[in-house]
C-alpha cells in the first residue's frame, strides 16, 4: 500500500496530485452522458464540498488535462454507476466496538475492504492536512476522495455499498467525496450525519460513523431517502444490505441466489461479538476480520488465462485490505492485502 502526504489549500492538494499523474494519464473522450453527469456532480460539490471542487481544478491544471474530461472520469467512471447491476463483487464489512467492551476502554472501528483484485495495486493511504480543516488519514484508490479513515478528532468513517439498492442513481455527492469531506470537516458523528442527510447523494451506500465520545451511527443512504440508526456505546455493523425496515422498499429482495455473504457476515460478526466474555482485544478483532466461515475475509475465485495461455485459478474479488482504529489513539492497525494471509502493522496516523 502506497502512502501520499498532502498539505495546503485544497487547490494545492490538487496540484500535488496533478503532478503525480502528469504525463501518465491518457484521457479518453467523454460522451455527452458522462459530461452531463459530471456537471451535475460539480454543481452539488460547489454547494456542499467546495474545497474538493478546487482540488479537482488543481489536478487538471497541474497535470495539464482537460478539466471536463478529467472530471468525467473522476465523477462518472469512478462512481459506482457501473457496479450496481451485481452484488457479487460487493463484500465490504465495517463494525464498531463500544469503549465499554474494548480492552483499551476506547471505541474501535474495524473495516475490511473488498473489491476487484485488479485495483489492489492502486490502494493508497492519503495523509491529508487541508488548510484550516482537520488532518485525516484516508484509504483510497481514487485521485480525490476515499472509502474510509479517521481524522485528528477521532471521528472515523467506513462504508459498504448497498448492493441491493433498486432505485436510480443521481448526480450529486458520490460516496468517496462524502467520506473525504466528512473526515476533513467534522468533529463528531452528529455533524457528519447532518451532512449526509442534507446533501444530494449519488448512490446507495451504508456509512458507518463513530467518534471517541462513544457515539456511532449507521447511515443507510440513497439519493431518495436516508435513514440513520444512532447508537451510544453500542455495537453496530454494516454489510451490503439495509438493516432498517424503513429502507427495505428501496432494495431488491435478497434470495439464496443473490445473497452472497452479506447476511452471513452480519450474523457471524454479531455472534462473535455476543460470544466475547471479556473486554475485546485488537487480536480478537483481527481474528474476526480473518474469518472465512462467514465470509468476512472473502475470496471469490475465477479462471484467468496467462499470456502463455495457461489456465489459472485466482482471486477475482477479495478482501484487499483491512484497518482497525482505536478512536483517540495516534496509530492505526493496517493490513495491506487479505488479512488471512498478511500481518497487520501499526501506522502512525499523522506523520
Ligand atoms: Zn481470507
Amino acid at each position: 500500500m502506497k502512502n501520499v502526504k498532502l498539505a495546503g489549500s485544497y487547490y494545492e492538494l490538487g496540484t500535488h496530485l496533478g503532478k503525480m499523474i502528469q504525463g501518465k494519464l491518457h484521457l479518453p473522450e467523454a460522451d455527452a452522458k458522462k459530461l452531463e453527469w459530471a456537471a451535475g456532480c460539480e454543481d452539488a460539490m460547489e454547494e456542499f464540498t467546495p474545497g474538493l471542487l478546487e482540488e479537482l481544478q488543481g489536478i487538471s491544471d497541474a497535470a495539464n488535462l482537460d478539466k471536463a474530461r478529467l472530471n468525467a472520469i473522476i465523477l462518472y467512471d469512478q462512481s459506482y454507476i457501473k457496479s450496481f447491476s451485481t452484488a457479487s463483487d460487493q463484500h465490504c464489512t465495517v463494525f464498531t466496538v463500544p469503549g465499554k467492551h474494548s480492552e483499551s476502554g476506547k471505541p474501535v472501528m474495524a473495516r475490511n475492504y473488498d473489491w476487484s483484485t485488479e485495483v489492489k495495486e492502486y490502494f493508497t493511504m492519503h495523509y491529508i492536512s487541508p488548510q484550516n480543516k482537520m488532518r485525516n488519514v484516508l484509504f483510497t484508490d481514487h485521485y480525490v476522495g476515499g472509502f474510509g479513515g479517521v481524522n485528528e478528532t477521532g471521528l472515523a468513517c467506513g462504508c459498504a455499498t448497498a448492493a441491493y439498492y433498486n432505485g436510480d442513481l443521481k448526480p450529486g455527492i458520490m460516496l468517496s467525496m462524502a467520506i473525504r469531506w466528512i473526515l476533513d470537516s467534522f468533529k463528531n458523528v452528529e455533524k457528519a450525519v447532518k451532512f449526509l442527510e442534507k446533501v444530494p447523494l449519488c448512490e446507495g451506500n451504508i456509512y458507518l460513523l463513530a467518534d471517541r465520545s462513544g457515539m456511532s451511527a449507521r447511515v443507510e443512504a440513497t439519493p431518495y431517502k436516508v435513514f440513520t440508526t444512532f447508537a451510544q456505546d453500542e455495537f453496530l455493523i454494516a454489510t451490503n444490505h439495509f438493516q432498517s425496515e424503513e429502507m427495505k422498499d428501496l432494495e431488491n429482495q435478497i434470495t439464496d441466489a443473490n445473497a452472497h455473504t452479506t447476511l452471513t457476515r452480519l450474523e457471524g460478526i454479531s455472534n462473535w461479538y455476543k460470544s466475547q466474555k471479556k473486554p475485546i482485544s485488537i487480536d480478537s478483532i483481527k481474528s474476526i476480520l480473518r474469518d472465512h466461515k462467514y465470509g468476512v475475509c472473502d475470496h471469490i475465485k475465477g479462471v484467468i488465462y496467462t499470456e502463455n495461455g495457461d489456465r489459472k485459478e485466482e482471486d477475482l474479488v477479495s478482501t484487499l485490505y483491512s484497518w482497525i482504529a482505536i478512536l483517540g489513539n495516534d496509530e492505526l492497525e493496517v493490513c495491506a492485502g487479505s488479512p488471512c494471509k498478511n500481518d497487520f502493522r501499526s501506522k502512525a496516523i499523522f506523520t
